[in-house]
């Protein structure tokens, strides 16, 4: 496997970073997961912008986003892959010593590597997934995709005993976001989504967009409000979106099955609207 680190190409073996990293020692440092179909990302513009006001909301300095097409063009090449999740992590770098404040002029260290997904004809239906739901225990600043995860991975751990892949986060009685995903609830025709720009913030997702528009081009009424946590339990649906699964339908909640078990109809609609704005993409790319 090759990777990406700092400027260059390099197999995975050969590929080191010093402990004294700061995204080792602190997890300081921003990250981005770009879904490509036929080596064309998904929602490309999205990523940029969003990996841009992370670096600035994070001073880190040293990496210019809009290199990320470039940089994950090259890796897809390197791994000979055209149907792929890139992931790219830019951390603050490595200082001398560790402490909390960072030295001036530090470089930043840039990774990515890239693993093989499932082609655009996998987008037919909604892929079935199980839910849990638990405590938002995350900090305020949710809209930075931040490398310090450990908010998002007990919520995970804590369902895992009703054999969850992720969880739905609840903060003061409302849904906020899914732990590595945005969060749709549907009743009747009414597809609704919690607001990002709110404080706390959630992450503005690329796939959250993206589903929306296809749920409206389909003539579903789209709402952006704020989902109480009783309003799971007598959803017809409930979606989670995000750049590795695209769309996936709640089956099971909280070990109990949902929705007959089954990805919902709405979902897979949706998901096919997502597969034929990609293919749209693809036509219109040289
Ligand atoms: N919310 C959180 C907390 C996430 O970690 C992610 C993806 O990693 C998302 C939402 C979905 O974002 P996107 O659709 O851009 O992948």
């Amino acid at each position: 496997m090759n990777v990406w680190l700092n400027g260059h190409i390099l197999p995975l073996e050969k590929a080191h970073i010093s402990p004294l990293d700061r995204g080792f020692l602190f997890g300081d440092g921003i990250y981005e997961v770009v879904r490509f179909f036929d080596r064309t990302g998904m929602a490309m513009d999205a990523h940029i912008q969003r990996l841009e006001r992370s670096l600035q909301l994070t001073h880190i300095k040293g990496f210019n986003a809009r290199e990320l097409p470039a940089l994950c063009e090259q890796l897809l090449q390197a791994e000979n892959l055209r149907d792929a999740c890139v992931y790219l992590q830019i951390t603050r770098g490595v200082a001398a010593s560790r402490a909390h404040m960072p030295p001036e002029n530090i470089q930043p260290t840039v990774f990515a590597m890239a693993h093989a997904s499932g082609a655009l004809d996998t987008l037919t239906t909604a892929a079935p997934i199980s839910l849990s739901v638990q405590p938002d225990l995350r900090w305020h600043r949710c809209e930075i995709k931040c490398t310090s995860l450990m908010g998002s991975i007990l919520p995970m751990l804590d369902g895992r005993h009703h054999n969850a892949q992720e969880a739905i986060l609840i903060r003061d009685g409302f849904v906020s976001e899914g732990s590595s995903s945005n969060i749709f609830v549907v009743r009747a025709n009414n597809v609704i989504t919690p607001p990002i720009d709110t404080d706390p913030s959630i992450l503005h997702g690329t796939m959250r967009t993206l589903a929306m528009d296809a749920a409206r081009k389909l003539g579903l009424e789209v709402s952006i409000r704020p989902i109480e946590e009783a309003e799971l339990a007598t959803a017809n649906e409930i979606w989670v979106t995000g750049s590795g699964r695209v769309l996936a339908g709640c089956v099971a909640l909280n070990g109990k099955v949902f929705g007959g078990g089954k990805p919902a109809k709405m979902a897979c609609a949706v998901i096919n609207g997502m597969r034929l704005a990609v293919e749209n993409l693809l036509a219109k790319t040289p």
